[in-house]
């Protein structure tokens, strides 16, 4: 049998190895060094606006400092996007805050501005303002920002962009990472490019960065002893990983076009079929990295996502659900929802992720359309 076609893995080609090498002649190794400098310049050219980048341990990592800085504090609330990956929400649990869950709107998949803002109305009606919205660019689509940018202001609520999906995504000309009061990034090893695992913060102020850098190295105080007035945590990246993602900024371009290219593939193997609709941008204002292509089945279609996601395994082909919403998971049963429609139940129930890595071949797309024609003709 053929080797197997992934969803989306590791795709190396820049200088990943020269940056590796020159940490370890010069000894670099720990979580400081050149290569950290370098990437965190690296992405701070990329994505412009003066914006300061931290690069971490993870993008969990990122969202719980944003969150720290966002001041969220034990019996908070934060609002949450539904249709994400857990990581989105995981860190709000790491601050004893407790995450209020959100629907998502067809269009975009992401937080649907109109149950955002009964959310914070009825929170506030509650005694409990929200400390922080946390919204996601779910598979690279961006979010309707202007919308939910004019309600957090109006309701003075801080914004955690969770792009840890969507670097490269574009929103009105300006990259997805930068919309928000912080902004999250995510370099583990299915993301646009990797450090293996890894994430970064993007903040808007040099004193926001020194404070994430301080927190993520365990809080020393200025002493030349070991003195902690704070909590600290150790989420510093590597300088060796730091030398994987400076090779992987050479080749980001790159990679953002592959993805682009094999949605395009998709776009148009889907096409002709009735029963399947791939998601694509709204309108031309935006543009996703389209770092997983996904399609939605007509609920009356005879065919469906679990029964293409067997036949794909069946011929070695790797597929994979939408996320779950948070809102239906049972560590997350007790939290409360905003929505009036089920969208993301209804997507995560009609939606399937296909192989989307930027390294897929020709002859991979090859078996992938004759593949899923197969089972869609059948
Ligand atoms: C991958 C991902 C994260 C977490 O990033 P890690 O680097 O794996 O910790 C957070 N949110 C979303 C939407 C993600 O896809």
């Amino acid at each position: 049998m053929s080797s197997k076609i992934k969803l989306s893995t590791p795709h190396m080609g820049g200088g990943e190895l020269k940056y590796i090498q020159e940490a370890l002649e010069t000894n670099w190794v720990a979580p400081a060094g050149e290569n950290i400098t370098y990437f965190e310049n690296n992405l701070e050219e990329y994505l412009g606006q003066n914006l300061k980048v931290t690069a971490l341990s993870s993008g969990t990592a990122a969202i719980h400092l944003a969150l720290i800085l966002a001041g969220v504090k034990k019996n908070d609330e934060v609002i949450c996007q539904s249709l994400t990956f857990a990581a989105s929400a995981f860190p709000i649990m790491y601050q004893g805050a407790t995450p209020i869950f959100v629907d998502s709107e067809k269009d975009t998949w992401n937080i649907c501005p109109k149950c955002l803002e009964e959310a914070i109305i009825d929170r506030i009606s509650k005694g409990k303002k929200p400390k922080a919205i946390i919204l996601v660019h779910i598979f690279g689509m961006p979010a309707k920002m202007d919308k939910i940018v004019s309600l957090a202001k109006k309701y003075e609520i801080p914004i955690i962009e969770d792009a840890a999906e969507a670097l490269g995504s574009e929103y009105k000309g300006k990259k997805c990472g930068t919309l928000g009061d912080f902004g999250v990034l995510s370099f583990n090893g299915n993301k646009i490019i990797t450090t293996s695992g890894g994430g970064a913060l993007v903040t808007k102020k040099q004193a926001l960065k020194e404070k994430a850098i301080f927190l993520a190295t365990q809080s020393k105080d200025d002493e030349l002893w070991y003195e902690h007035s704070n909590i600290g945590y150790n989420y510093r990246m590597s300088n060796i990983l730091a030398g994987i993602g400076r090779g992987q900024m050479e080749t980001l371009h790159a990679h953002v076009r592959r993805r682009v290219e094999i949605h395009q593939f998709y776009e148009k193997l889907f096409k002709p079929i009735e029963s399947v609709k791939i998601f694509s941008e709204y309108n031309s204002k935006i543009k996703s990295n389209h770092w997983l292509s996904c399609i939605l089945f007509n609920s009356k279609s005879k065919r469906n996502p679990l029964g293409l996601f067997n036949h794909l395994k069946a011929h070695n082909i790797e597929s994979k659900f939408i996320w779950k919403p948070l809102h239906l998971q049972p560590i997350f049963k007790e939290n409360e929802f905003y929505g009036d429609n089920n969208i993301a139940e209804t997507i995560f129930n009609t939606g399937l992720c296909l192989p989307s890595g930027s390294n897929l071949t020709t002859e991979n797309k090859d078996t992938i359309a004759k593949v899923v024609l197969n089972y869609l003709d059948a």
